[in-house]
């Protein structure tokens, strides 16, 4: 019995690996890519790294293997269309009164913002439309449909981020330069289970066209500073939501489900971004709220009790959508690169922790 219970929580947590292929000038260096990795041809959910070891006596270099599992592994090529047709049933149940989370994990660089949004000139190529705006257009394509049936669906979206565990709106006037800190709280409503954030801008939204320059304003306002990994690294968490209360004027029946996209901080640690003064506060601020996340999981998974909401800003905002009536995905994005070997273990053994 108490298996089935822990079945049915994993049930409601899925995660997939996502290989990024590798740009134009880094497949040059045809030993630096992909090498590390291999792929079952038979095998959907696998995923090896491999690594060249010298023996203990020195001798002579052995391959130590680290092989893992995931619900689904995309190997490098899979087009955004593939992934998304994965996470569509995910995205329609949010439309059913789900609270739905769908997270990107990885390293700088290894497609988390490629997966969600898309790259910066989408429009010019819509087939590499991100997670976010697909799911975006399959909300709004359903709940026209349900219209039929007798449903009418009220959505509202925002989008925040969050920096050194304080909270700032990216779609606030002024940007987030201007929202003034510390003004943003996380209030959680007991009797209807939702959560809402102080002073943040909710839009009403009817078109998919309002949801894209939602985001649009948000991608020129996210806070970006360089680091050795990516000149632009994103040193913040941002939410993406999008909320729909749903009533059938024909069945007298109602629904309210929360859709939230979010794009993680870079997962790299401490050591690899040569980090000082205020990057190091920003780096051990984004270490604790991913590990923060990765322990709210895993209680949710194993059927703990006690659930560690409070440990960080990012697991206390998302408290109503991780757990209890709620479905939770996370995309761990992998980097085609050797040099990235260490970074690439460490993201599939977190992972693995939350699978
Ligand atoms: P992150 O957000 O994790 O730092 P990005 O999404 O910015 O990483 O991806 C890094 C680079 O790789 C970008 O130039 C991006 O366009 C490219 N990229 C990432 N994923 C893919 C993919 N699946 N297909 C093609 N290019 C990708
Ligand atoms: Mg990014």
């Amino acid at each position: 019995k108490l298996h089935n219970t822990i079945q049915e929580l994993k049930g409601n947590i899925r995660v997939f690996c996502r290989v990024r292929p590798p740009l134009p000038q880094e497949a040059e260096d045809k030993d630096g890519v992909l090498s590390h990795l291999s792929f079952a041809e038979d095998d959907e959910k696998a995923i090896e790294l491999k690594q060249s070891v010298e023996s203990a006596s020195g001798q002579k270099t052995v391959e130590k293997t680290y092989p893992f599992s995931f619900d689904r592994v995309f190997q490098p090529g899979t087009p955004q269309a593939a992934v998304f047709d994965e996470i569509s049933q995910l995205v329609q149940s949010a439309l059913d009164g789900y609270n739905v989370c769908i997270f990107a994990y990885g390293q700088t660089g290894s497609g988390k913002t490629f997966t969600m949004e898309g790259p910066e000139n989408a429009l010019e190529r819509p087939e590499d439309m991100g997670m976010i705006p697909r799911a975006v257009h399959q909300v709004f394509e359903s709940a026209a449909a349900l219209r039929e049936k007798g449903w009418a669906y009220e959505m509202e979206a925002q989008f925040l981020e969050i920096y050194n565990e304080g909270i700032r709106d990216l779609v606030a006037t002024g940007g987030p330069a201007a929202d003034a800190s510390g003004k943003h709280e996380i209030k959680h409503h007991p009797a209807t289970g939702k959560t809402s954030v102080t002073e943040l801008c909710t839009f009403p939204v009817t078109t998919p066209q309002q949801v894209h320059s939602i985001l649009k304003k948000a991608s020129q306002n996210r806070a970006v500073a360089a680091t050795n990994c990516n000149e632009r690294s994103s040193r913040s968490h941002s939410v993406f939501t999008l909320r729909m209360t749903g009533t059938n004027a024909l069945t007298g029946e109602s629904s309210s489900g929360v859709l939230n996209l979010i794009d993680l901080a870079g997962s790299e640690r401490l050591s690899s971004s040569g980090s000082t003064g205020d990057r190091l506060k920003e780096t051990q601020a984004i270490n604790k709220s991913l590990s923060s996340l990765g322990d709210v999981i895993n209680a949710l998974a194993s059927g703990e009790k006690h659930i560690p909401y409070r440990n960080s800003k990012l697991t206390y905002l998302l408290q109503s959508s991780l757990g209890g009536n709620s479905k939770t995905l996370m995309f761990v994005n992998v980097s085609p690169l050797a040099t990235n070997f260490q970074e690439t273990l460490c993201s599939l053994r977190f992972a693995t922790k939350v699978n």
